[in-house]
This record gives structure tokens, sequence and C-alpha cells, in this order.
């Protein structure tokens, strides 16, 4: 039976927002992502916003619960299908949403862990680019060949984001190793995990996924 409450962990530029949109559109799954809900509250200036920017920027980790209320009102909005990319971040976060979930009546059906060993992290990191107005992550090389051409999704300006330097890219690669990477154990021993290779083509990623998802 296909799969339709999934997670999709992995460090930062292992193609999370990617194989997300992949598994939205062939599988009409909604999807969201924590970090780019976060990022769109700072742009609007909303409270909870601007009390994550700073964090974002520096490279850390936003609180539990400031996610953990992001992710439930988005939930209430589900129906029986949904899939989050980079959440949860924290065993804390993981434990949070199994309450949650159960409290739903629900149960997760699996957690993709796509895995990506830091020299490509670093290499990719270093060519990508976001669009000020759809999100989307716009690899330089791949989609575009200059930064100052619009979004090929939407037309809209593209940057770099702010956390896509070297300092913040340290301080979330050490943020991942101690607390998101503890997650995965968790799932594992839930028996849910699944490791996917993420640094193969975007193809070979979503086909893995694909099937793994068909189940
Ligand atoms: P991302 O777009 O997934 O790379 O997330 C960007 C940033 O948003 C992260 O580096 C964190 O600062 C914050 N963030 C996103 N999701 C979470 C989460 N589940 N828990 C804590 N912070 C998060």
């Amino acid at each position: 039976m296909v799969k339709k409450r999934l997670l999709l962990l992995g460090p930062p530029a292992s193609g999370k927002g990617t194989q997300a949109d992949f598994i939205q559109k062939r599988f009409g799954i909604p999807s969201t992502s924590t970090g780019a809900i976060l990022r769109a509250e700072a742009k609007s200036g909303t409270p909870l916003g601007i009390k994550a920017q700073e964090v974002i920027r520096a490279g850390g980790l936003a609180a539990d619960d400031l996610i953990m209320q992001v992710v439930q009102a988005w939930l209430t909005r589900m129906n029986g299908s949904f899939l989050l990319d980079g959440f949860p971040r924290t065993v804390a976060q993981a434990e949070s949403f199994d309450h949650l979930l159960k409290a739903r009546g629900q149960e997760l059906d699996l957690a993709i862990l796509l895995e990506v060993p830091e020299k490509t992290i670093y290499r990719r990191m270093s060519l990508r680019l976001t669009c000020t107005q759809c999100g989307k992550a716009i690899s330089l090389g791949r989609h575009v060949s200059d930064p100052s051409e619009p979004c090929p999704n939407c037309g809209g300006r593209l940057e770099i984001r702010a956390d896509d330097n070297q300092m913040a890219l340290a301080r979330r690669m050490e943020e991942y190793r101690k607390k998101t990477l503890p997650v995965t154990d968790f799932y594992e021993r839930a028996g849910i995990l699944a490791r996917v290779n993420g640094d193969r083509e975007i193809e070979a990623v979503s086909s893995e996924i694909e099937r793994l998802i068909e189940g």
C-alpha cells in the first residue's frame, strides 16, 4: 500500500526540498518545510518570524515549542496524508510529534533519511540560490547560469540564503550531528527509517524514494 504519512530527514543541502517537490507531484501528498515556513514568517515580519530570524541566520535551531506550534497549525489543515521536510530536528520534537499524531489517531508510515557526504554538502551549498518569491532552491549551473537570472519556477529574484555561508553552515552541521542524528535512531528503533544515498543524480534518488513509498 502507498505510504502517505512521511518525513524527509537529512543534513543541509541533502536534497530534501527537491525530493519533497517530487513526492508532492508524484503522489499528491501535501508537503511543507519548517525551514521554509520560518523564512516566510521572517520575511513578513510576524512575531514568530522575528523570533526565529537570528537563530536561523547563525545556523542554530529554532526553539522546539515554536516549531511544534508551526507544525501543529499546519497539520490541522491536512487530512490523512502529509510530508514534512526538515522536521523533526531534535528528539524532543520527535517525541512531541508522536504524541500529536497519537492524539489525531494517526501513525507515521515512513521516515526517509537522505545521506550525503560533507564534501557534497559544501559543494552544493556554494552553488545554491534561493528564490525571494517562491522560496525554491535553485542550483547555479543546473537551473540558471548566472545569479542575476530570474527564478525558473516563478520569475522572482534569486539570492543567497542568509544561512548559506561557511560560518552558519559549520554550525548547522554541528547541530545536525549533535541533535538531529539521534532523531534518525529514534525512527530506526520504531522500524520506519529508510536510508537513501542522496549523493546521486536527482532522478536516481527520486526513483528509489518512489519505490519506498509504493512499498
Ligand atoms: P532548512 O530550510 O530546513 O535548511 O531550515 C533552515 C533553518 O530553519 C534551520 O537551520 C533552523 O534554524 C530552522 N529550522 C527549520 N526546521 C527546524 C526544526 N524542525 N527545528 C528547529 N529549527 C528548524
